[in-house]
C-alpha cells in the first residue's frame, strides 16, 4: 500500500512539474524574444546581452567557421587573443555543448558565455555575409556616361560576375568599375591596399570602411599608373608619398577626386577621396538639430557679432555645419569671406581664400588680410594656434561674426583648449556666442528597418539614461519604451542596414552660470556641470533620443559615442 502511495505522489509531482513547465513555456512564448533570452540567462545563471546594441566586427565572428557556428547555435561576439566571449541561445543544447567542448579541448579556447535571443544571434551571423556588401552592384546598374564607363556597363552586371572575370578585364575597366561603384554607393573614400597576394578594395560608406572585394595582385601596377597619370603624379617615383587630384565628368555634374599614394610593405597603397558637392550643401534644418537646439542655433547665428565654434574629430561633420551657417547667412547685403585649407566647394557670393598651400598664403597672413577687407562674416577653417586664436577672438569682439572649428572631443573641452591657445579668459565669454560639439551617426535604412521588443532589463537601463537628461522646451523624452529599432540590410542600403547620416549635438552658450565658471576655477568638468544646469543635452543623450525615435539604432549610438550603460 505504502509503495502505491509513494508512486501516486511521485506521479502527481511529475504531472505538476510538467504542468508548471508547460505554463512557464506558454508564458515565455508570449514575451518578447529578448525577454525570453533573459529568462534563459537567469535559469543558467549567465549574463544576458542584447546583441542589437553591441557592435560586432566580422573578424570576431569569423573566429569560428560559419557552418560550425550555425550548427551549434552560437557566435563569438568578443575576443582577446584566445579568450572568446561566446553568445548562445540555449546553454543546455547538445550541439552547443559539444562545440564548446571542442573549442576548449581541441582549439585551446578559453571562453565565457552570454545568452542572447535568436534574433540577436542571427545578427551576429550576418557578419559572415561578406559577399553581400558586394551585391550592391547586382541591384544597381551602372549608368556613368563618360569615357569607358559605358563600355563596362554592357559587359558586367554585378561584382560577383566581375570577380570571376576580373582577370580578363583590362585594368582601365577595373579602375572605372571601382570609381563607378564608389559613386553608386555614395562612398566618400576608396582604399586600394596591396597585400601579400592580393589587393584589398574597401569603400568608406557613411563614415565606415566596408570590405568590397579582393583584386588580383597583377592589377595593382596598372591601377596605380592610371591614378598617377590622372592625378599628374610622377610615374617613376614609387618610394615617396604623392598626392594630386582629378575630375570625373558625369552627365549632370563633375566629381572632384583627391588622390594620395603612399609606399607600404607590398607596394604603394592608394586612397581616393570623392568630393561630392551635394553632401556639403546641407540646409541648417537637415543637419539633425533637435527642435530645442535648432532654436538655440538660429538665435546665435542671427546675432551680428561674436564667434561660433564647432568641435569634434576629423569627419565629425563640423565643417559641413559651418557651411550650412554660411549658406543661411549668405545674402547680397552681407560680405562673407572664408579662409579654407583647401577650398572644397565654391559658394556663390562668398569670397573664398585658400591657405596652407606650399609657397602660398599662411593661415595667419590670410586672416590678417581678410580682417582688413571689411567683412561681416569670417569663416576660418580651424583655430589651431595662438596667433589665429587671437586674431579670431579680436575679430569677434570688433563687430564681426566669426565661424570656426576647434579640434576637441566635446563642447566643454573647447574652453580649456582656448586657454591652452593663450586666449585671455576674460575675453572668452564676451567673444564667444556658442560652442557646438558634434558627431555623425548613420540613419537606419528606411527600407529594411524593423521594430523589436527589448527586454525589460534594457528598458530600465535606457530609462536611467533618460532620467538624467535636462528638461527643456522642445525636448521630447518618451515615458514608455515599447519598441526599439534595428535593420536587416537590403539591396537599397548595400546590405549595411544604414543609409545616410545625421548629426548628434551638444551645444552650450555663454550663460551667466558658464561665464562664472570660466572666470573662476576652470575645469572641463566644472564647465560641463554649469552647461548641464543651463540645459545642455550631451551628444550621447541626443543620440539616444534619436534612437528611441527610430531614426537610428542604439548600437550605432554606442559605436559612435561609446558605452551607454
Ligand atoms: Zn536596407
Amino acid at each position: 500500500m505504502q509503495t502505491d502511495n509513494k508512486k501516486i505522489i511521485r506521479r502527481e509531482r511529475k504531472e505538476l512539474k510538467e504542468k508548471i513547465q508547460k505554463e512557464t513555456l506558454k508564458r515565455l512564448y508570449h514575451k518578447s524574444e529578448e525577454e525570453k533570452a533573459t529568462a534563459i540567462a537567469s535559469r543558467f545563471n549567465l549574463p544576458y546581452i542584447d546583441l542589437s546594441m553591441v557592435p560586432i566586427g566580422a573578424e570576431t565572428v569569423n573566429s569560428i567557421p560559419e557552418e560550425d557556428a550555425l550548427r551549434a547555435n552560437l557566435a563569438v561576439v568578443h575576443k582577446v587573443g584566445r579568450k572568446f566571449q561566446i553568445a548562445v541561445v540555449d546553454p543546455g543544447n547538445y550541439e552547443t555543448k559539444k562545440m564548446l567542448e571542442k573549442l576548449k579541448k581541441e582549439d585551446g579556447v578559453n571562453y565565457s558565455l552570454v545568452v542572447v535571443s535568436m534574433d540577436g544571434l542571427r545578427r551576429a551571423w550576418s557578419n559572415y555575409n561578406f559577399e553581400t556588401v558586394v551585391e550592391v552592384f547586382e541591384n544597381q546598374e551602372m549608368s556613368l556616361k563618360k569615357e569607358d564607363l559605358t563600355e563596362f556597363e554592357k559587359g558586367i552586371n554585378n561584382i560577383i560576375e566581375l570577380k570571376k572575370r576580373i582577370s580578363e578585364i583590362h585594368t582601365t575597366e577595373i579602375f572605372n568599375i571601382i570609381i563607378a561603384g564608389a559613386i553608386k554607393t555614395k562612398s566618400s573614400d576608396v582604399h586600394i591596399e596591396p597585400e601579400l597576394d592580393h589587393i584589398r578594395l574597401r569603400y568608406r560608406i557613411d563614415g565606415v570602411l566596408q570590405d568590397i572585394t579582393n583584386l588580383p595582385k597583377k592589377a595593382h601596377r596598372t591601377i596605380l599608373s592610371r591614378v598617377k597619370m590622372l592625378s599628374k603624379m610622377k610615374l617613376n617615383v614609387n618610394d615617396a608619398p604623392q598626392d594630386g587630384h582629378f575630375d570625373i565628368n558625369l552627365e549632370n555634374t563633375t566629381i572632384n577626386v583627391r588622390s594620395s599614394v603612399l609606399p607600404s610593405n607590398f607596394g604603394e597603397s592608394i586612397v581616393l577621396r570623392i568630393l561630392c558637392e551635394s553632401s556639403i550643401k546641407i540646409q541648417l534644418d537637415e543637419l539633425g538639430f533637435n527642435q530645442y537646439y535648432l532654436e538655440r542655433v538660429e538665435e546665435q547665428i542671427s546675432k551680428p557679432t561674436g564667434m561660433i565654434l564647432t568641435t569634434g574629430p576629423t569627419g565629425s561633420g563640423k565643417t559641413t555645419t559651418l557651411y550650412s551657417f554660411v549658406h543661411r547667412l549668405n545674402q547680397p547685403s552681407i560680405k562673407i569671406i572664408t579662409l579654407e585649407n583647401p577650398i572644397e566647394y565654391r559658394i556663390d557670393g562668398v569670397s573664398q581664400t585658400e591657405v596652407g598651400k606650399k609657397g602660398g598664403l599662411t593661415f595667419i597672413d590670410g586672416l590678417k588680410a581678410i580682417v582688413r577687407q571689411d567683412p561681416d562674416i569670417i569663416m576660418v577653417g580651424e583655430v589651431r594656434d595662438p596667433e589665429t586664436a587671437e586674431i579670431a577672438i579680436q575679430a569677434a569682439l570688433t563687430g564681426h561674426m566669426v565661424l570656426s572649428t576647434l579640434h576637441t572631443n566635446d563642447a566643454a573641452g573647447a574652453i580649456p583648449r582656448l586657454l591652452h591657445l593663450k586666449v585671455d579668459k576674460h575675453l572668452i565669454a564676451p567673444a564667444i556666442n556658442a560652442i557646438i560639439a558634434q558627431r555623425l551617426i548613420r540613419k537606419l535604412c528606411e527600407h529594411c528597418k524593423e521594430e523589436y521588443v527589448p527586454a525589460q532589463e534594457t528598458v530600465q537601463k535606457i530609462k536611467s539614461v533618460l532620467a538624467k537628461i535636462p528638461k527643456g522646451d522642445g525636448i521630447e523624452i518618451p515615458d514608455e519604451i515599447k519598441v526599439l529599432h534595428r535593420s536587416k540590410g537590403c539591396s537599397k542600403c548595400n546590405f549595411i542596414g544604414y543609409s545616410g547620416r545625421i548629426g548628434i549635438f551638444e551645444i552650450f552658450t555663454m550663460t551667466p552660470g558658464v561665464e562664472k565658471v570660466i572666470l573662476g576655477n576652470i575645469s572641463s568638468s566644472g564647465i560641463l556641470e554649469a552647461a548641464r544646469q543651463d540645459g545642455m543635452i550631451s551628444m550621447q543623450e541626443d543620440g539616444v533620443l534619436k534612437a528611441l525615435s527610430g531614426l537610428t539604432s542604439l548600437e550605432e549610438i554606442i559605436r559612435v559615442t561609446g558605452k551607454i550603460f
